[in-house]
């Protein structure tokens, strides 16, 4: 055991939560910041104010981004099986991101077959139920050693805001149009992210109606991304108009189901 190599790892998702941790390591944990290697599993299919967060991070840091990429892109993919990705199908997530941080490790581990991966990861204590990395096989918990430094540390939302506003980071730029990172085409986006995308980013939110109109389900039926209804028909006047009222009514009705400490006061 003692004489594995340890590597320390965090990985860099180009949100607010895992860019903090790497600011928050540099000024608490300088040691391991040294040793530290950030990487970011890139699909390919990122939303470009995630690119240039990630420039900014590598500036800001001077330390570069070790950038990990799928044997085959998505685009690959989808037209070996013409298969859209779903929720109950997140074929995406495992040839996107699982698969290449499994061959990133074992390319580190190539030569001797053995090391101890600490994986740095940005859950917040305010989130601490959420799941991080869990190994599960006997050979992953020999080499994966989850670390949670903002749960350890007691760090909420307000604290990782307050990193990145003292570091002059502050957020990535597609926090103004939502709050979501990963993939231009996910299917976890609500409507108006669909409508955002839309409007701040035609050519991806058409590539999007591409899959989706060349795309199937595994029963063979057509495959809708949103509920709401096909990509094309969002798109029209009086349905962008409909989604971003009922958009504007359900964030009102949520701010008031959350009393401010003000009113309660
Ligand atoms: S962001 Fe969405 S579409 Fe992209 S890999 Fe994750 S679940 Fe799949």
């Amino acid at each position: 055991m003692e004489n594995k190599k340890t590597y320390h790892i965090l990985s860099l998702s180009g949100g607010k939560d895992s860019t903090a941790l790497a600011f928050f390591m540099r000024e608490n944990m300088p040691e391991i910041f040294e040793k530290l290697e950030l990487v970011f599993y890139d699909t390919g299919c990122d939303l470009p104010e995630t690119y240039d967060y990630l420039n900014k991070i590598e500036v800001f840091l001077n330390k570069e981004i070790t950038k990990v990429k799928p044997e085959k892109s998505f685009d690959h993919i989808f037209h070996t099986s013409f298969l859209i990705p779903a929720p109950h199908r997140r074929y995406c997530t495992i040839e996107l991101k699982v698969k290449p941080s499994w061959q990133f490790i074992y390319k580190r581990i190539k030569n001797t077959g053995e090391g101890i991966f600490n994986f740095y990861i940005g859950i917040r204590a305010d989130e601490a139920w959420r799941k991080g990395i869990s190994p599960k096989t006997d050979k992953e918990k020999e080499l994966i050693n989850p670390k949670y430094p903002f749960v350890e540390q007691n760090i909420t939302k307000q604290d990782v805001e307050k990193i990145l506003t003292d570091n002059g980071i502050f957020y990535p730029d597609y926090y103004k149009w939502r709050e979501r990172n990963g993939c231009y085409f996910c299917f976890y986006q609500k409507p108006i992210d669909w409508i955002n995308l839309y409007e701040h980013h035609p050519d991806l939110y058409k590539k999007a109606m591409y899959y989706e109109e060349t795309g199937r389900t595994s029963y063979g039926k057509i495959f809708r991304w949103c509920n709401y209804g096909t990509l094309r028909e969002m798109i029209k006047k009086e349905n962008i108009e409909k989604i971003k009222n009922l958009s504007a009514l359900k964030s009102k009705q949520q701010d008031r189901k959350t009393p401010k400490l003000i009113d309660l006061i």
